[in-house]
């Protein structure tokens, strides 16, 4: 017999496709079999409206797919082409070393990066414990009591400081102060989130006292942009005085050795975590901060952490104050964050615990030391430094040799600041050494002996007056885990109480939780990606500025637009950017006047929060019977605001997961009256291949990196949200030229992109296809098997979903009691992760099962549905009361199965629910608490780690 096959059909292993699609080509005929389609192509050809589809194959210079190891060395050829040196750029980035522990036990494990931000709080006890340490570790360092967990970084935190002050302070005059020592990014953010706002910026020394005239809040840094360290309370008071407020931007490595804002007057501080063990990345992603005092609890933007208890009187963790979440809120909301930096918040918290305060505040007293020792060394030899008290921050004045001294630094290995020809800025962090040090003496041309003599004779360079007093990091948690064991096993421990993708599917509608594979994931800590300053030279940067050029471009082909931002660092800040777009095009042509943004009832929250951020007028178009846009509704709504429409936000496929067959029509109809659409592409998953929003009628769209191209979700975050537009709005992209940052880095957060671009790389455009069309096969499927026992919601006009489906419980609650809650909860019972409870329909459940999964698996979940449907039936017929069944006890720990049984269900059918579901006994993961009461930690809001008592007395 002849076993040899020829190499060709060897060469390449198994498409990558293969391994990132879940269902085998026999399951794929079993679903096809299920809903009455004949193959993929006449599932496109019925469900996507002909209307929108690409007949031809599009142009695009996307390469055809190839194996990991083709793509994983041609990242290696482009990390090889930047060049890592020493950072000491400063600018709100430092250099840091992520523990080994953390960087394989978190960044690099799947039980964190693949979970979902907490919303069933049953199953992500330990991603929130994770989060209320850090919030902890943020509370205490800057001296006010609560922190959130939901901030993008430091420029986009200052800026919801900005609005924060307004929002809490009494002052009516628009005018927000801030001191000119201030991180340039920062400025640029702020000045692109005032306008629209009519927030007028005031950009004045401080130092010198504050400007005449009224104004609500003033922003300080501490320390300053250049380094200095200056007392910034008595500027607090003053602000104060005249009815201000004030928050500080501060760095909390500095805070573990200077009193910190808090117990100087500040109303709020805020910053980035990044030098707390989170990678440069070339600028993210990394998480900001933002704590605030007491009184403003109820006014922090995103997400907050806080304790509550659970049914059986418990200790649980949950979100805090949901109600002011952006879906619940819309047009009323105070800020647009929904999608965070929680995977980046986790390593910055698991690194305050590594450290504890007593590393913390060696990590801090080294680079003290290093930066005193350096401004020593170089006064010495004669060069003028510029400030007398500073934390690691050095800036010297080299009249008219800034550039050849950093360059020839650069050649040394070291980055340094350019502040001027005149002006460089040396910033020392963690990973500054003597070594350095030298280094740098021997480019400034100064001459240092031993270098124990020059620090034996410098003093530390920190205002005695401002030196900290008062204790942080006491709770145990900072004090437990010195020893690697111990800190392995509480992050094993954490990982184990929650839910995440390596367990099970998550079956979130409009979140797109599908595989993130181990091969994108690879290249992202690689140090030649990872540890690249944003401000390092572009020479240095010349693999990571291709792989970008190749991911927007290969973006700009997928939807059809002309051009592409990665700026934005989330889904919202691709809207705010888009919409900012959309009205400075406006204002292009003398039509500043065009203000109202149409946003269908069912849209996204972060839509009208982002309009409203934008400086626009929302006004809500109404849903129609069959879920798609009110088409008379449209058409009035856009008679009566003719002369002011600014755009239309539509979602495609719409958030009910139907391809609306209108939607063409809708964008003509917005065009003809001088509007401009805005398609929310954060659906793309149901649209790669087959169909391109900029083709169809759409002038702008943001994608969700973090849901459709594969970056983790990470416990809710990191995201990339970029921005796509026409060619007409290409000079209105973010620092294009008209409008200004919307990001801190300049693009965004480079270290996770590597994942997109081998995601779109393995695939090449034919498996991109192919996993489109094999989610929307999956959501059908769903939609099919459960039909019988759930009403599905929508449908397109031929009876098919898109990439989704909406199951309707409403009926079922009516008639028995049983809620939405009920079921998410008992599904946790069953192992499993709930879908998106009541979004975009209150009493529903949004089921999205994407191309990655197994049939197997889902059919466990459509299995396990069926069993709760059966369990319904029994609390219908009045076996089981309302108030004692097993879906509304559930979930059900195992001590609560072991205690004192009084129920009208057997405990083991509460713990292993039977019926017709496999792997539910073999499989079975207990929730680590009982449903948790929200309202009651609401009411009593807890949101640092409690003291060790409270656990003792709440059981
Ligand atoms: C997820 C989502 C958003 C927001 O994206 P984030 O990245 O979370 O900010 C906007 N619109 C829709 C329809 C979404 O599903």
């Amino acid at each position: 017999m002849d076993t040899r096959v020829p190499l060709s059909e060897l060469e390449d292993g198994v498409p990558f496709a293969d391994r990132h699609i879940g269902p085998r080509p026999a399951d794929l005929e079993r679903m096809l079999a299920t809903i009455r389609a004949s193959s993929l192509e006449e599932l496109a050809d019925t469900a996507v409206p002909d209307s929108i589809r690409d007949r031809e194959p599009v142009a695009t210079t996307l390469p055809p797919g190839a194996s990991e190891s083709v793509v994983l060395a041609e990242l290696r050829a482009l990390a090889a082409r930047n060049t890592v040196t020493v950072p000491m750029i400063g600018l709100g980035y430092s250099g840091t070393t992520t523990p080994a522990v953390i960087r394989r036990h978190v960044l690099e494990n799947p039980a964190w990066y693949t979970a979902y931000t907490p919303y069933q709080p049953e199953i992500s006890q330990g991603r929130l414990e994770a989060l209320l340490t850090f919030q902890t570790t943020v509370a205490d360092l800057t001296g006010l009591p609560v922190a959130g967990a939901s901030l993008l970084d430091e420029a986009t935190a200052a800026a919801e400081a900005m609005t924060l002050l307004r929002r809490a302070g009494r002052a009516s005059s628009p005018r927000f102060v801030v001191d000119a020592d201030t991180l340039p990014r920062t400025l640029d953010v702020l000045r692109t989130r005032a306008e629209p706002l009519g927030i007028e910026l005031v950009v004045a020394d401080l130092a010198a006292g504050l400007p005449e005239g009224e104004f609500y809040g003033v922003l300080l840094s501490y320390p300053g942009a250049s380094g200095a360290v200056r007392d910034i309370g008595p500027v607090i008071a003053a602000a104060h005085e005249r009815g201000a407020l004030a928050a500080v931007a501060a760095d909390l490595l500095a805070l573990t050795l200077l009193t910190p804002p808090g117990e100087l007057g500040a109303d709020a501080v805020l910053g980035t975590t990044q030098r707390f063990g989170v990678p440069l990345g070339f600028g993210g992603p990394h998480a900001g901060y933002l704590s605030v005092h007491q009184k403003h609890a109820r006014q922090l933007p995103g997400r907050l952490v806080g304790l509550s208890r659970d049914s059986d009187g418990n200790p649980a963790l949950r979100l805090a104050l949901q109600t002011r979440e952006q879906h619940i809120r819309r047009e009323k909301a105070t800020s647009n964050i929904c999608t965070a930096q929680v995977l980046l918040a986790v390593v910055a918290a698991c690194y305050a615990v590594h450290h504890g305060p007593d590393g913390l505040r060696r990590i801090a007293q080294r680079t003290h030391r290093m930066a005193a020792v350096l401004a020593a060394g170089l006064r010495s030899g004669g060069v003028e430094v510029l400030h007398g008290e500073f934390f690691d921050t050095v800036q010297v004045r080299v009249p008219g040799r800034a550039e050849a001294l950093a360059d020839a630094a650069h050649d040394a290995g070291i980055s340094l600041r350019r502040v001027d020809a005149d002006t460089l800025g040396l910033a020392c962090s963690e990973v500054t050494t003597t070594a350095h040090l030298r280094t740098l003496w021997e480019v400034f041309g100064v001459e240092v002996g031993e270098v124990a003599g020059l620090d034996a004779e410098t003093a530390d360079a920190l205002p005695a007056g401002l030196l900290r007093t008062s204790d942080y990091l006491t709770h145990p948690v900072f004090h437990e885990h010195r020893s690697e064991t111990s800190l392995m096993r509480w992050l094993r421990r954490l990982a184990d109480a929650d839910l995440a993708l390596d367990r099970t599917m998550i079956p979130l509608g409009s979140c797109t939780m599908k595989l993130n594979a181990a091969a994108e994931m690879e290249p992202i800590t690689w140090p030649e990606f990872a540890d690249l300053h944003p401000f390092a030279p572009r020479a240095d940067a010349a693999g990571t500025l291709e792989l970008i050029a190749d991911l927007e471009r290969w973006l700009a082909e997928l939807t059809g637009y002309a051009a592409v931002s990665l700026q934005p660092n989330a889904g919202s800040q691709g809207e705010f950017a888009g919409l900012l777009a959309i009205a400075a095009y406006h204002r292009s042509r003398g039509e500043s006047h065009r203000d109202v943004c149409l946003i269908p009832a069912s849209a996204h929250g972060t839509n009208a929060a982002s309009a409203v951020m934008a400086g626009m007028r929302v006004v809500v178009v109404a849903t129609g019977p069959t879920g798609d846009v009110d088409l008379d509704d449209l058409r009035a709504k856009i008679a009566e605001h003719r002369g002011a429409l600014a755009a239309l936000m539509i979602t495609y496929p719409s958030t009910h997961g139907v391809y609306e067959a209108a939607v063409r029509e809708i964008c003509d109809a917005v065009h003809e009256a001088g509007g401009q659409v805005y398609v929310d592409g954060a659906n793309l998953n149901a649209l790669v291949g087959l169909a391109r929003p900029g083709a169809f009628g759409g002038d702008v769209s943001h994608m969700n990196l973090h849901k459709t191209f594969c970056i983790p979700h990470g416990g809710g975050g990191p995201g990339v949200g970029p921005v796509a537009v026409a060619e007409h709005l290409a000079p209105f992209l973010p620092d294009r030229g008209e409008v200004g940052a919307v990001s801190g880095a300049p693009h965004g957060s480079p270290g996770v992109l590597p994942i997109s671009w081998a995601y779109v790389r393995l695939m090449g455009p034919e498996g991109l296809r192919r996993a489109t069309l094999t989610a929307v096969l999956a959501a059908n499927y769903v939609a099919a098997r459960l039909r019988e026992h759930y009403p599905v919601l929508y449908a397109g006009a031929d009876g098919h979903v898109a990439h989704e489906c909406i199951l309707d419980l409403r009926g079922i609650t009516k008639d028995t009691g049983v809620s939405v809650d009920d079921v998410a909860k008992r599904l946790a019972d069953y192992g499993l992760h709930a879908p998106t409870m009541s979004f975009p329909v209150a009493g529903t459940l949004m089921v999205e099962p994407t191309e990655s999964e197994d049939l197997a698996e889902i059919d466990r979940f459509v299995d396990a549905m069926i069993g709760i449907r059966a369990e319904i039936a029994r609390v219908a017929s009045g076996e089981w009361p309302v108030e004692d069944n097993p879906l509304r006890n559930a979930p059900h720990t195992a001590a609560s199965l072991v205690a004192k049984w009084d129920h009208p269900y057997p405990a083991e059918l509460a713990g292993y629910p039977t019926g017709a579901v496999p792997g539910v006994h073999d499989r079975k993961v207990w929730p680590p608490v009982r449903r948790v009461d929200g309202a009651h930690g609401d009411r009593n809001l807890v949101c640092s780690c409690p003291p060790v008592e409270a656990f003792a007395e709440g059981r």
